[in-house]
């Protein structure tokens, strides 16, 4: 960690300035995007090729709602629930419908959501009659004396709300049904039995600079004893910070949550950019990084390496998955130790990929 960070520091006093991914001019308004669909042992052998085009069609239509709030001028916020929303209502994700049962054969859902301006943030967890949970999160957000609610408590909040509600067997589907029962019947754990996460999320930067991730899932399969994982978790699967980064992860919740993933990827990303202002007297004088974050721009590179290391800190503690991020630079990044992602990306500069294997696909 200290060694990836003094690196990655020296690398930026000693070179050239820093590029985005596009190398072009810095000051331009831009915006960017990232979302995904679940990491896992996604490989092409297993996959059909209806199948991979129903999958390459359902993120090309998520990736476009927010791209079209973001090019018109629309705020990062609004792109990443447009996005998630969408995802939510596709049985092929687990988030919304179509989402992972629980070990007592309910389904009960977990959402994130983060405002970079000011870090307002809201979360739920274990709800089960809320059609689309990040727009319930979102209105935890919006309420604002708390940011997490969690069962019986958050079903009351949403009582409260206009958000459509359905009954839980709405979101129930024959293959996550399936797979309970092969858990059960076979003795397996949910690693086993899903093979891939199929949680959803998205981040985004809008052209007035903001910042914003969400996530939302069904968590694992046969969860119970009240689990939650790490995609409503504040600073585990959800983070956003106008001074560093947005994040969301899918993967295996617990090691997301020890490592604190998202949180940690931003505050290695905020201390690199204050770090290149190093005539910034809030770190000479008072050694307080907070005031000294600025028009810095990190290189794509750098951005990644962060986010791969963080990454990699899972993967030593035994857990796998993977992470987009969006940088204020206008980066879109994807990052994940699991054979593939279901991923998409777009940025004003001309970025646009769908993708779901690894490296080289
Ligand atoms: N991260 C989620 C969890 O642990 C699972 C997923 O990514 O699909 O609940």
């Amino acid at each position: 960690m200290h060694f990836r960070f003094a690196l990655a520091l020296a690398a930026m006093l000693f070179a050239a300035p820093a590029m985005a991914q596009d190398g072009s001019d810095q000051d331009e308004p831009r915006w960017s995007f990232a979302i995904h669909g679940g990491a896992g042992t996604i490989l092409r052998e297993n996959m059909s090729a209806e199948q991979e085009a129903q999958y390459r069609a359902a993120l090309d239509a998520a990736l476009s709602a927010g791209e079209d709030i973001l090019q018109g001028g629309g705020s990062a916020m609004d792109a990443v629930t447009a996005a998630i929303t969408l995802m939510e209502d596709d049985p092929k994700f687990n988030a919304g419908r179509g989402a992972v049962f629980t070990w007592d054969g309910t389904i009960e859902h977990d959402a994130a959501l983060m405002d970079g301006r000011d870090r307002a943030a809201g979360a739920i967890t274990g709800t089960s009659t809320v059609r689309h949970p990040i727009l319930l999160a979102q209105e935890v957000m919006r309420e604002g004396r708390h940011v997490f609610l969690s069962g019986a408590g958050a079903e009351t909040f949403a009582d409260d709300t206009a958000l459509e509600r359905v009954p839980n067997a709405w979101f129930a589907t024959d293959a996550r049904r399936q797979s309970l029962e092969r858990m059960k019947a076979e003795a397996l754990s949910s690693i086993d039995v899903d093979l891939k996460f199929g949680t959803v999320g998205a981040v985004a930067l809008d052209m007035e600079g903001n910042l914003a991730a969400g996530t939302s899932t069904g968590g694992m399969t046969g969860k119970r004893w009240g689990r939650i994982g790490d995609a409503p978790v504040i600073g585990a699967g959800t983070y956003a910070d106008n001074r560093s980064c947005a994040v969301s992860a899918t993967g295996w919740g617990e090691f997301f949550i020890r490592v604190g993933v998202a949180q940690e990827i931003c505050t290695e990303i905020r201390y690199l950019r204050v770090a290149e202002q190093v005539d910034c007297p809030g770190v000479r004088e008072e050694g307080v990084f907070r005031e000294c974050w600025g028009p810095l721009h990190l290189a794509t590179d750098e951005a990644q390496l962060i986010a791969d290391e963080v990454l990699a800190e899972v993967e030593e503690l035994g857990g796998d998955g993977g992470v987009i991020l969006v940088t204020p630079d206008g980066d879109a990044i994807f990052s994940f130790n699991t054979p593939g992602m279901y991923r998409a990306r777009s940025t004003s500069e001309g970025v646009r990929e769908i993708a779901i294997y690894g490296e080289g696909e």
